[in-house]
């Protein structure tokens, strides 16, 4: 009999989760069947919405998968708790994982797999058709493509959900055009500094907002962004001011909340915003702080729209492929922090959480 370890949620967080709020657990594996694959985990991906979905986990929920957890995500869509309660539960997070044993055409052993199976180090899995399950738009286990001397943990982030979060937003609903500004928050996590990189190659002005003097100095010097500031220590709208006198044309919104009005408070005519997170109030979804800028919107004549990434399911090897061309020509830079051990994930998690990730937080087992 396989066994695997994982991690459950031991209690629901109060304010920052806690590694108290966590255990490994051990159980067995069931035989591979026809369709299956058994996989050993690589990387883990820590990811910030794993905070937000706490509250509709069961204690005892791996953290955070879509395979065994699916009764529990259906029954939280099926209540209709509320719009933005549904759209978390349809996401899960990733790892990176070996297959180990193969019954299923097309996922030999040896190669490796993308797949939403959360924090546990062996599964055994349906590969299933390669296409999302409507209505939850959980992505199904993928293959990784062979990524040469790139390093594996890649497809966890530039080359994998965090890239294509950056990419297809940016470029499909924003649509950034040479000269205009582009503004991010949260630009030197996984996303945002792919999407500074790419409004940069797209001939943006781009401007930057991260938590500390270090991203601000790696954002400025290393990834070629032509502004960036620490919001803890500068006023966003005097920044803004500073950097781009006649407003942002395009704001891709990654933690919501005051610095995000701030933004949004100097948009240029036909602005473009497009909102991808919002760690800044993960915390409590209930009472999130909504933009009060209705007249700013009219007269400005914005667009503002939100974006699950999954929703770009069928395009997906459209944005690697490219993401993987820029990365190998220099263009895009990337950075990774990787903790070490399975047994070290929450602490990865609670560190990301705090903004101690330079680029994409991961954990290699
Ligand atoms: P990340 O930026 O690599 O890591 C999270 C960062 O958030 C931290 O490093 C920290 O950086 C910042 N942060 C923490 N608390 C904050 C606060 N109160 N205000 C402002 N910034 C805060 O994470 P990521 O994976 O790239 O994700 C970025 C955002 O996109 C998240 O909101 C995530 O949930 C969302 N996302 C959405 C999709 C989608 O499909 N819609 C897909 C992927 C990610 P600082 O040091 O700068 O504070």
């Amino acid at each position: 009999m396989v066994k695997a370890r994982k991690i459950v949620l031991v209690r629901h967080f109060e304010g920052q989760p806690r590694t108290e709020d966590f255990r490994i657990e051990e159980e067995d594996l069931p035989p591979v069947k026809d369709g299956q694959i058994l996989a050993e985990a690589v990387y883990f991906s820590v990811d910030p919405f794993q905070k937000s979905h706490t509250a509709m986990h069961h204690v005892g929920d791996t953290f955070y998968g879509a395979q065994e957890d699916r009764s529990t995500l259906l029954l939280v869509q099926l209540s209709c708790v509320s719009a933005a309660v549904r759209w978390c539960n349809a996401e899960a997070y990733p790892q990176v994982a070996r297959i180990v044993e193969s019954r299923a055409p097309g996922f030999p052993v040896g190669r490796h797999v993308v797949a939403y199976w959360g924090w546990r180090d062996r599964t055994v899995a349906d590969v299933g058709s390669g296409r999302p399950q409507p209505p939850l738009y959980v992505l199904p286990p993928r293959l990784v493509p062979h990524l040469g001397d790139l390093p594996l943990s890649l497809s966890l982030g530039v080359l994998g959900m965090p890239g294509n979060s950056a990419y297809f937003p940016l470029l499909d609903i924003c649509k950034p055009k040479p000269g205009e500004v582009v503004a991010v928050t949260g630009a030197a996590g996984a996303v945002g500094s792919i999407v500074g990189q790419i409004a940069r190659i797209k001939g943006c002005t781009v401007i930057g907002f991260a938590g500390s003097d270090a991203k601000v100095k790696w954002l400025k010097e290393e990834l070629g962004f032509h502004h960036a500031f620490n919001y803890k220590k500068t006023d966003v709208s005097t920044a803004l001011k500073q950097a781009a006198p006649d407003g942002v044309d395009v704001y891709f919104d990654n933690v919501g909340g005051d610095m995000s009005t701030k933004v949004m408070s100097n948009m240029r005519y036909r602005g473009r915003i497009v909102v991808i997170g919002a760690i800044s109030q993960y915390n409590d979804l209930e009472h999130q702080k909504l933009v009060n800028l209705p007249f700013t919107f009219l007269a400005q004549q914005l667009r503002l729209e939100g974006c699950a990434v999954a929703r770009y399911h069928d395009r997906w090897e459209e944005g690697i492929s490219q993401l993987t061309k820029w990365v190998r020509e220099g263009k895009i830079k990337y950075r990774e922090t990787v903790t070490k051990g399975f047994e070290n994930t929450p602490r990865a998690f609670i560190g990301m959480l705090r903004g101690e990730n330079f680029g994409k937080a991961v954990v290699k087992l």
